[in-house]
């Protein structure tokens, strides 16, 4: 009997979307530019026997498979191929064993995904370097796009921000890894063996091997399922980088990225927490809290940075004179360049009027979130401190 959760491709990131039971006619055509076209029931390594997509990101596709030699289900995934990506994959590869070799006995490093073996492959497109995972559930956007439309329950919400924020501590104290691209695609389902019977008694399976769940049986199937047995994992390496040495200027995805890295500014383990608030405050009411769009004449970021002052209020002069590089964005007077009329509102308003919050949960929460999005990231609460915080215990 197989586990299986259904495929979360971002139709956006590998089109055309693959229907949820069938393999696609043609994997090179519907995941062109680079990704390693699967044949159905290839065997990877000649090892892992190949059963159903699991997910696409920008940068690989992700495969459920059967580990012949261990008689058991994994997660292979499998990046685009030529020399960037592969060696931007042989990056992933350094620091998952990093954080594996760190993973201690007292469970700290439990919240971070295992990576359990690795390999090489020869496609059309160059060198693919696999990475080869324990299996895990559903990305939380799936529970966001399902029952979780208006916001996942507070009690669901509070467990996976402390297990997120454990995976965080671990990651930028042992590790000393920034993950730089937290947001609920990244976070995946950690299913207890008590829910894992649950849902292994509602899941289909046949006689060919694993049935996938389409999106509508995994809400049923997550809503049947006590969601307060579930833990989460932090997935995907793919974007993160050493607290001492970093790959990239811009990194994480737009709308949970840090002021610092819109601004082009130096920054470090405080823009996983940035994201973090954001993560919390979408997994709570099921929007995100910031949703930049560009302008006719403005860009994305422009949008971005006017969103962060309309909610957090205005970046201090002398900060914002002095960060020289963000002088692309303000005047000498600190005043944003492209965009005059900024409204403003704050964060507890925000939820007791437009989420319609109680005064007892809009006000601890709000509580909880303004340390985690203060501007100058030297200040901004670091994850040891955020899990200390009273809201937990509310
Ligand atoms: P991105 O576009 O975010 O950079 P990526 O190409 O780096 O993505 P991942 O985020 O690692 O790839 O994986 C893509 C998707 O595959 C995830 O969102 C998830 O749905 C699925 N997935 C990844 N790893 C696993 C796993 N171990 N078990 C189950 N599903 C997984
Ligand atoms: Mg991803």
């Amino acid at each position: 009997m197989v586990l299986s959760f259904g495929p979360s491709c971002n139709p956006g990131s590998c089109s055309p979307a693959m229907e949820a039971s069938e393999w696609p006619e043609d994997v090179s055509a519907s995941c062109s530019e680079g990704y390693y076209p699967v044949s159905q029931g290839e065997v990877f390594n000649g090892r892992y026997q190949v059963i159903q997509n699991l997910g696409c990101g920008y940068f690989s596709t992700v495969w459920l498979c059967q580990d012949m030699g261990k008689k058991r289900c994994v997660a292979v995934k499998v990046p685009k191929g030529g020399e960037n990506f592969a060696e931007a994959a042989l990056d992933e590869v350094v620091l998952l064993r990093c954080v594996n070799s760190k993973r201690r006995k007292d469970q700290a490093g439990d919240h971070v995904i295992r990576l359990l073996d690795d390999f090489k492959m020869i496609g059309e497109n160059g060198f693919h370097v696999c990475l080869v995972f324990e299996l895990l559930g559903p990305s939380l956007q799936s529970l966001l796009s399902g029952p979780g439309a208006q916001g996942l329950p507070l009690p669901f919400v509070k467990q996976v921000t402390r297990q997120v924020l454990q995976g965080l501590h671990f990651l930028h104290k042992e590790c000393r890894i920034i993950h730089a691209d937290i947001k609920p695609e990244n976070i995946l389902l950690y299913v207890t063996e008590e829910s894992l019977k649950t849902l292994l008694h509602n899941t289909v399976t046949s006689s060919e091997g694993a049935k996938l769940q389409r999106p509508d049986d995994m809400a049923a199937l997550l809503d049947g399922c006590n969601l307060m047995k579930m833990g989460v994992r932090i997935a995907d390496l793919g974007s993160a980088c050493w607290t001492y040495k970093s790959f990239s200027r811009k990194i994480q995805t737009q709308p949970y990225r840090a002021l610092e890295v819109l601004l082009g500014l130096d920054y470090g383990t405080p823009a996983d927490i940035w994201s973090t608030a954001c993560l919390a405050f979408e997994l709570a009411t099921g929007e995100r809290l910031f949703e930049p769009q560009a302008g006719r004449y403005f860009s994305r970021d422009d949008d971005h940075v006017a969103r962060i002052i309309e909610l957090l209020g205005r970046i201090p002069p002398q900060a914002a004179f002095f960060w020289k590089q963000a002088s692309g964005f303000f005047s000498r007077k600190s005043a944003l360049l492209r965009l005059s009329r900024i409204s403003s509102y704050d964060l507890y308003h925000l939820l007791t009027d437009k989420y319609r919050w109680p005064q007892h949960q809009a006000a601890p929460f709000t509580n909880f979130l303004l340390p985690m999005l203060e501007y100058a990231p030297a200040r901004r609460a670091p994850a040891e401190r955020c899990l200390q915080h009273p809201w937990f215990s509310t």
